[in-house]
């Protein structure tokens, strides 16, 4: 087909439903968590009650939106999906509730950014299955108490350290998700591979694994381009030699760092001699959101060691230096 029809767009995001695990067995890695999870979900079912809320934490694209929708999938249960900053007003929150059916899985993205009165409704809701609705105005005006079905909350963030307390502690269940091992990713990206019928070798698959970040979003977006590459530079099969061509490309290097986050390391040593720079500082400093910066970029960078938080900002270690090839002590004889 012709790279310029529109075709190609809506084939891509076809592949993506493909490729999105449906049920639990689906999910790879992450065992201890799929193992609990199937034993809360299992419970539940048998009692006929709604899953406890559930709490989801961690950097974007590890799983989240689709542990929600596998949830509601293995409990036999409507889901419906939204996120904070959509719940602008108590009806908009109120609509969606007094409309659910039973033990409906509602996932709610983002969860840090509700608003005061959408949260303080939440709590309601989440303990009585009841919505405080006020009627009338001035004077006159009153609270009456409007019963929901009962449900399944899924609240997720990137950021958990932003939830209020009252919040955080009406889940049951929290789950915090950590970056993949290279070996989980390999066994996404050869099931997506699968999925997508894409020829790929198992040590380019390896080598992939190695560069995607931990993270399943970046794995299978690195996977359609090295599809793309295979197709028109090579005879369709991603092998290594297409995967090392690629990523150079791609400007990945081996540590699966993009463009960005060696201008934040080099940012870091050049422009404030090493650190501690404040992350909003850094972020303007490289041209990129704080969220993004925050949310994608450090968490990564932080367990791969190229940067440590402390108090008063972010701090490039000898690691950093290393790789950029920069001498350490030209800032510590500062
Ligand atoms: P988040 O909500 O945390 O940002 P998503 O749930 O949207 O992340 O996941 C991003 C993509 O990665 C999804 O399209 C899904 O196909 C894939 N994915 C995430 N976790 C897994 C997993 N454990 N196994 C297989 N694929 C996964």
């Amino acid at each position: 087909s012709s790279l310029l029809s529109g075709e190609l767009i809506g084939d891509e995001e076809k592949k993506e439903n493909i490729i999105r695990p449906r049920l639990l067995e689906d999910f790879q890695g992450q065992e201890k968590l799929k193992e609990n999870l199937s034993i809360y979900i299992q419970a539940a079912r048998e009692r006929g009650e709604p899953l406890d809320h559930v709490f989801l934490s961690g950097p974007p694209g590890l799983g989240k939106t689709t542990l929600a929708g596998i949830m509601a999938n293995e409990l036999g249960v409507e889901s419906r999906v939204t996120s904070a900053p959509a719940l602008d007003k108590p009806k908009d929150l109120a609509g969606l509730l007094t409309t659910i059916s039973p033990r409906t899985v509602f996932f709610i993205d983002e969860i840090h950014r509700l608003k005061p009165a959408i949260e303080e409704m939440l709590y309601i809701a989440m303990e009585d299955y009841e919505l405080d609705w006020i009627i009338g105005q001035g004077p006159s005006a009153r609270t009456i108490r409007i019963p929901v079905p009962p449900f399944t909350l899924v609240g997720a963030t990137t950021k958990p350290g932003r939830v209020s307390s009252p919040l955080y502690t009406r889940f049951g269940i929290t789950v915090r998700l950590e970056f993949y091992s290279p070996e989980e990713l390999q066994s996404i990206i050869e099931r997506s591979a699968d999925l997508m019928e894409i020829r790929i070798k198992k040590e380019a698959s390896a080598q992939l694994s190695r560069c995607s970040r931990g993270t399943p979003r970046v794995a299978n977006r690195i996977l359609r381009r090295m599809r793309d590459f295979a197709q028109v530079q090579g005879d369709g099969t991603v092998t290594t030699s297409i995967v090392k061509s690629s990523l150079e490309r791609l400007e990945i290097d081996k540590y699966g760092l993009e463009k960005l986050d060696r201008e934040i390391l080099n940012t870091i040593i050049t422009k404030y001699s090493g650190g501690p720079v404040g992350a909003e500082t850094l972020a303007i400093s490289v041209g990129e959101g704080i969220d993004s910066l925050e949310d994608f970029y450090e968490p990564y960078l932080i367990q791969q060691g190229f940067i440590k938080r402390t108090n008063r900002g972010r701090v490039a270690t000898a690691l950093a230096y290393n790789h950029l090839g920069l001498d350490r002590s030209d800032n510590e004889n500062q």
